[in-house]
């Protein structure tokens, strides 16, 4: 496919999605501004990834003082950062052991191995690992073959062999593909990029008893709905439940790229040579997520998501009634409308053109918009978001 002509002169640039002709300069909590002086209301904030808005001064200030500080030491040393912030995840969650990386798919082929390794020592090899349909771990080729997006088994084929899809909350279809292979299973607590779909808690109890009970392995993916975006800190604390292995991305570092593998001690079974990396640990990085992991146990800060999650919830709950869409669903501040047609992509194209503000929306399924506003967005802004939503579903329909 051939790269359309922009005004913006991007000719340099590989063409690897469709972007509008406009680039993005400044932004301030949930507001972003274009190089026209234009200004949009951001509700995808990255991808759920800047969950304390755009540049939070905690992070910058953290950036800052460690750019003065030390940049990189190399991985073969300790940092300052990187102990900090593994303290904080191990001190606020079921696991003892983390590994940093730069990407969320990079943090699940982390998961991927260690669990692969954790067979060949536990397991007489076993290696499957069951994930599910229309679930999303990332791009590189062994993520791309654990996820259940369509198209994607044939796209760079052959894939990576061992990953079988199961359906999200049917414990039977799980059961079903268990094999002595089989060494883990691996899921979105909500799947994010499937349309913001979350597990039941039956589900979640029943799966982590099963997989208990017969020597396997539970990897949750918390890339995008971990780190205060459901709510608590980590998306599994809303089940009752204590997964072996979880990755993050996205939001632990708040905007920079950071992403980390967390395991029990039990599952943790790398030894020297298994697992590395140029940047793992890198002390610019881990100390801008130690702000972040900071910010977000604060006295109240959760707490206040929940409440400003109830309120998403309300307006949209109250815009479907209006509109006489299909409802709402999610979790937290990870939530999605269900428009019941087709016209998520032009929701979207309408709100990036209205003026004189433009609102930013994400249509991750044609029939549906996702909301993913930074964790701290304020209440008054959720209501302007729900103003212009309404606007854009006057004209849409
Ligand atoms: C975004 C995402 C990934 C991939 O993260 P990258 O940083 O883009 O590699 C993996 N899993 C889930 C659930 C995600 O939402």
């Amino acid at each position: 496919m051939n790269q359309p002509a922009h005004n913006v002169d991007s000719h340099s640039v590989m063409y690897i999605t469709p972007r509008p002709e406009l680039i993005m300069v400044e932004g301030k909590g949930s507001w972003l501004t274009d190089n026209n002086g234009k200004r949009y209301l951001d509700f995808l904030q990255g991808w759920a990834v800047n969950c304390l808005g755009h540049c939070n001064p905690g992070m910058i200030a953290a950036l800052n003082s460690q750019a003065h500080q030390l940049i990189s030491p190399s991985p073969a040393f300790y940092n300052e950062p990187m102990i900090r912030l593994s303290n904080l995840l191990t001190d606020n969650s079921c696991f003892q052991k983390v590994f940093f990386a730069n990407s969320g798919a990079e943090a699940n082929e982390g998961a991927i191995k260690l669990a692969r390794k954790w067979g060949q020592i536990n397991k007489s090899g076993a290696f499957e690992i069951i994930t599910f349909d229309h679930s999303f771990h990332g791009r590189t080729l062994a993520t791309m073959s654990a996820s259940g997006k369509e198209g994607w088994d044939t796209m760079f084929a052959p894939q990576v062999p061992g990953f079988l899809k199961a359906d999200l909350n049917d414990l039977e279809s799980v059961q079903k593909l268990v094999t002595k292979r089989t060494v883990a299973v691996m899921l979105e607590p909500v799947q994010g990029e499937g349309g913001v779909i979350p597990a039941t808690t039956e589900f979640m109890q029943a799966l982590r008893k099963f997989t208990k009970e017969n020597n396997i392995l539970l990897i949750v993916d918390e890339v995008q709905a971990g780190c205060g975006r459901t709510g608590k800190l980590f998306a599994y604390q809303n089940f009752g439940i204590e997964p072996d292995i979880m990755s993050l991305g996205k939001g632990i570092g708040g905007g920079v790229p950071l992403a980390a593998l967390l395991a029990t001690e039990a599952a943790a079974c790398f030894v020297p040579g298994d697992q590395g990396g140029t940047y793992n640990g890198n002390p610019l990085m881990t100390a801008v997520g130690a702000s972040v992991i900071e910010q977000l146990i604060a006295p109240g800060f959760l707490e206040a998501v929940q409440a400003k999650g109830e309120l998403l919830r309300s307006e949209l709950l109250a815009i479907s009634q209006e509109f006489g869409l299909g409802g709402e669903r999610g979790m937290g501040l990870l939530r999605a409308l269900i428009l019941g047609k087709d016209i998520g992509a032009k929701l979207v194209e309408l709100g990036r053109n209205r003026s004189p503000d433009g609102v930013l929306l994400n249509s991750p399924r044609p029939n549906l918009l996702r909301f993913m506003p930074a964790l701290n967005v304020e209440d008054d802004e959720i209501r302007q978001m729900s103003g212009m939503l309404r606007e854009l579903l006057k004209q849409a329909v």
